[in-house]
């Protein structure tokens, strides 16, 4: 079994799940008594926020080229980054690792395609929806990619960062996320992707009629794959 890295921390509620879904899917596969080979190096969220909301992206890309440097002197053989919006410094991180960089946008892409869903609507920070470094790799994929209009953008986002990484979860909020659920497939969404890697803990398949792609399980299952070979 290949050892795999994680950049972890952002936030470490989402962190956690990852680490979960990657034991239990190396249980499943392998037996009861089976668990992953992994290293997590997890980064102080704070330092990592600041910087995005200010626009200090390479600042942010700092910490993290930093942590995966870590991780492959460590023994990692690959590097999962454990956040949708930190993949806008996806590139800087693979330039400096000489191990796998597993980009989270191509198990949601395939999970899309293999759905027959190529109208996708997205879900995720500000950053991730109304920028192009996730979006482009979706598209690039063959996928169509819809975005909730401003005023949900907003609400969507301040979720996030107010409860969904600080661990708290409201029906209030899930109610708000399902009306922008619901206007996403009155556009012509097919699927939706859940494109930060703590709605998951909010948005379940039951709360909504149009399949979920979560980025965390998908990504999970593509870091046992590397793992276990496949
Ligand atoms: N975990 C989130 C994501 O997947 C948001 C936190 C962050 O800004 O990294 O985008």
């Amino acid at each position: 079994m290949r050892t795999i890295g994680l950049i972890g921390g952002m936030s470490w509620e989402s962190s956690a799940e990852y680490y979960r879904l990657i034991n239990q899917q190396v249980r499943d596969r392998l037996g009861p008594l089976r668990s992953a080979r992994l290293l997590m190096y997890s980064v102080d969220f704070g330092s990592v926020e600041q910087a995005q909301h200010a626009g200090r992206w390479d600042d942010a890309a700092a910490i993290l080229v930093d942590a995966a440097r870590r991780l492959q002197a460590g023994g990692a053989e690959c590097v999962v980054l454990c956040t949708n919006t930190m993949h806008k410094v996806a590139e800087q991180i693979q330039a400096a690792i000489d191990i796998p960089f597993l980009h989270i946008a191509e198990p949601a892409a395939q999970a899309a395609l293999a759905i027959d869903a190529p109208t996708v609507g997205l879900l995720g920070t500000a950053f991730t929806m109304e920028q192009d470094f996730l979006k482009q790799r979706l598209i690039a994929r063959g996928l169509t990619v819809l975005v909730p209009d401003e005023a949900e953008r907003q609400a969507v986002h301040r979720i996030i960062y107010d409860e969904l990484c600080v661990g708290i979860i409201s029906d209030s909020s899930r109610q708000t996320y399902q009306r922008v659920i619901e206007s996403l497939t009155a556009r012509g969404a097919q699927a939706i992707i859940l494109g930060c890697t703590e709605i998951g803990l909010l948005i379940k398949p039951q709360h909504s009629a149009l399949p979920l792609l979560d980025t965390t399980e998908l990504h999970a299952q593509a870091a046992v794959a590397f793992a276990l070979g496949d």
